[in-house]
């Protein structure tokens, strides 16, 4: 009897693993996808497949580490570093397929499974990059590194691997790595109840107003909110928060000077009103953890520790970029504010202009000087127009074509899949564009990849990238006519798109848009440039009723409001770069109240009387709670790197071949193959300068 159960119950985990394979061999995630240009099979594809999917994918992946931890030859760079990064394949590409469609197409399915895999996939992460078997032979490779005659891309291939298990703490002595990981989650605890203390701040603040006489100046969408914030709590009257989309139509338009003082300074004090949602001693805790971390690791500071993997490399040269451009927007920036001072003077106000008051006279004097209703400007941008001009532009410098595929599967009866081909008739990518919101896509847009593009056995393997995005929807009776903001986000995110599809390297880790945080940017807001210029407006941008070409004042009044206080613009931003540096460039625990070292850090780029109690440190949560800090300078960095290499097209045309072909060729095929600055020092002869910036910005003497 009990052998007999015993035969009987082997017999059934048979069945269920037999059940289980029958399974998975059905799994449209699980076969080898077989539609043109090995799309994912979105037409097969149900939320139901996903997670044995990802339990099938993931031991698969286990067992190819696994192999190249058992692999009884002495490490190599073959078998080792590019094993690894071969590892996975089918891991990836159901990670890609699942993790897009919870941003664009998502539903509680979708939800609830990414909730089981989030920790599915942490923890298979963990187990390669707390591997010390996986370590030794990467390190026993990297060791050798000067002799063995890698190309550029092998050598980056290597030095990421290596590095990656380095600061993560894989060279640390037991000791030492036990006390790496309780920092690591310390830190997690604290940036956590950093962002949480801003939000409680954020929430206990609210102002109720019943007297319609102190909405004076406000415009009616922002009234309407109001009022129905003050319905959706039971209140009579309007009720306004420090939530952003209330906070700052109250700051630009309100008549009534001292509710914007009210509201300006419970926004400004958030985190440090010494209650129990002050951030004071959590900052010191996290910028003294964070640098007892970056010491463990070998590091000064834990500037240098972030820097080591960026293009501005190293802290002093974060600094020295800062203080230039600070040097350089200072007279315009102060030229500013004494405009916005006489400009209110003229409209009757006396005393000293506040931080309160910023908002509301600048937006009167924009309107003053430049106001263009965003309505005048849309019926010219025509979506179908738009991307007519965006693949018109590709086709003139880059040479490739876009052609639309009806037989490519998509997710959606709104996403449109095109083929690339390059000039000579080459597939290079696959791309898909999904521009109309709905339920289940989240807000905003972005370009992201279905597959990246390598080299195997000879073979490229060409990516599918994938621009979503969130445009007005067409009606019956209207088309989809774009704001111009709109025109500037599909540049922005097509240039993207374009480091995705025409990416010429070996690995998939090196290629496309893998690059350092503050070089990713530059394809992108690049491309932007493109929106300023007549010269492309004239090719597609006309009335989509009348035929008319967008009148070339209103693209004059379209470029002036770009630039319009740019120098103050220029001192706010660098003034948190410069705030975030103190912080995180220290070389020994910071002892300083937090208050000194920010009036300390924001003296320089001062405009305004100090205001009791204010603190910007408290409520940053960009660099104590998010993954800016050392990092907030990388706006203004890559600026300056995209007006420096759209200055080239400027010098030789905006259409010029040759440009494009060196832009091309040296950074948009390129990935994260190399260096980033000897790939830009390639395509423009030399490193950038903050000249173009400063030129485009207006702010050149
Ligand atoms: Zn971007």
């Amino acid at each position: 009897m009990k052998n007999n159960y015993r035969v009987l119950s082997t017999l059934l985990v048979l069945l269920i693993m037999m059940t289980t394979q029958a399974e998975n061999s059905k799994n449209p995630l699980l076969k080898p996808f077989t539609n043109i240009h090995q799309t994912a099979p979105f037409d097969e594809i149900k939320s139901e497949h996903f997670l044995p999917a990802f339990e099938a994918a993931i031991e698969e992946a286990r067992a190819e580490v696994q192999a190249i931890i058992d692999n009884s030859e002495a490490p190599s760079f073959e078998n080792t570093v590019v094993a690894m990064s071969k590892t996975g394949d089918r891991l990836s590409a159901i990670r890609k397929i699942f993790f897009n469609l919870n941003s664009a197409e998502t539903n509680e399915d979708i939800q609830k499974i990414a909730q089981e895999v989030a920790p599915m996939l942490s923890e298979f992460g963990n187990d390669i990059s707390l591997n010390p078997d996986l370590f030794a032979r990467v390190k026993a490779v990297y060791e050798q590194k000067s002799s063995l005659n890698l190309n550029p891309e092998q050598t980056t291939l290597l030095e990421n691997s290596y590095l990656g298990f380095v600061r993560s703490g894989a060279n640390l002595n037991d000791a030492d790595k036990a006390r790496y990981r309780e920092i690591t989650g310390e830190l997690s605890k604290l940036s956590l109840k950093f962002s949480e203390n801003v939000l409680a701040e954020t929430n206990a603040f609210e102002m109720h107003i019943t007297n319609e006489d102190d909405l004076a100046g406000l415009p009616d969408f922002a009234k309407e909110a109001a009022a129905l914030t003050a319905q959706s709590k039971g209140k009579e009257g309007w009720l306004f928060t420090l939530q952003y989309p209330s906070y700052i139509p109250f700051m630009k338009y309100a008549d009534n000077r001292e509710l914007r003082e009210k509201m300006y300074r419970a926004a400004s004090t958030k985190g440090n009103k010494g209650n129990e949602y002050d951030n004071n001693e959590i900052i010191h805790q996290i910028v003294n953890l964070k640098l007892e971390k970056a010491k463990l690791l070998g590091y000064e500071s834990h500037a240098d520790y972030t820097l080591q993997r960026r293009m501005a490399e190293t802290p002093e040269r974060v600094e020295e970029f800062l203080s230039d451009l600070h040097e350089a927007s200072r007279p315009a920036a102060e030229k500013d504010f004494a405009e916005v001072v006489e400009f209110a003077q003229s409209e009757g106000f006396e005393g000293e202009l506040q931080r309160w008051d910023w908002s509301y006279y600048s937006e009167k004097l924009k309107k003053a000087r430049y106001g263009f209703n965003e309505e005048e400007v849309k019926p010219f941008f025509k979506l179908e127009n738009v991307i007519g001009g965006v693949f018109d532009l590709a086709k003139t410098l880059y040479g490739i074509e876009l052609k639309e595929n009806k037989s490519i599967p998509v997710y959606h009866a709104d996403v449109k899949a095109y083929e690339v081909f390059d000039a000579d008739g080459k597939f290079l990518s696959v791309l898909y564009l999904d521009f109309f919101p709905r339920d289940g896509k989240r807000s905003g847009a972005w370009m992201t990849d279905f597959r990246g593009q390598w080299q195997e056995a000879g073979k490229d393997i060409r990516p599918h990238v994938s621009i979503v995005t969130n445009f007005t929807k067409p009606t019956d009776t209207k088309p989809s006519l774009l704001t111009f903001d709109e025109v500037t986000t599909f540049l922005h995110e097509f240039g993207h798109g374009l480091h995705g599809m025409l990416s010429q390297c070996q690995y998939e880790s090196t290629s496309g848009t893998n690059v350092f945080w503050d070089f990713v940017e530059l394809p992108s807001q690049m491309h932007e440039n493109w929106a300023y210029e007549k010269e492309w407006l004239d090719r597609f941008a006309v009335h989509y009723e009348t035929g008319e070409k967008l009148p070339a004042e209103l693209i004059e009044k379209i470029v002036a409001a770009k630039n319009f206080q740019s120098g103050y613009m220029s001192e706010r931003q660098l003034s948190f770069g410069m705030l975030d540096m103190a912080f995180h460039s220290i070389a020994s625990p910071l002892t300083e109240d937090v208050a000194q070292v920010e009036t300390k850090a924001m003296a320089p780029t001062e405009l305004f009387p100090a205001v009791e109690g204010s603190m910007m440190s408290t409520a940053f949560s960009h660099i104590f709670a998010g993954g800016y800090s050392s990092g907030y300078y990388s706006y203004k960095w890559a600026e300056v790197l995209d007006a420096d290499a759209f200055a080239a097209f400027k010098e030789h045309g905006i259409f010029d071949q040759k440009t494009a072909k060196a832009f091309r060729t040296n950074i948009l095929e390129k990935g994260g193959s190399e260096n980033p600055m000897e790939l830009y020092i390639r395509f423009r002869g030399q490193e950038p300068t903050v000249d173009a910036l400063l030129e485009r910005s207006g702010l050149k003497k």
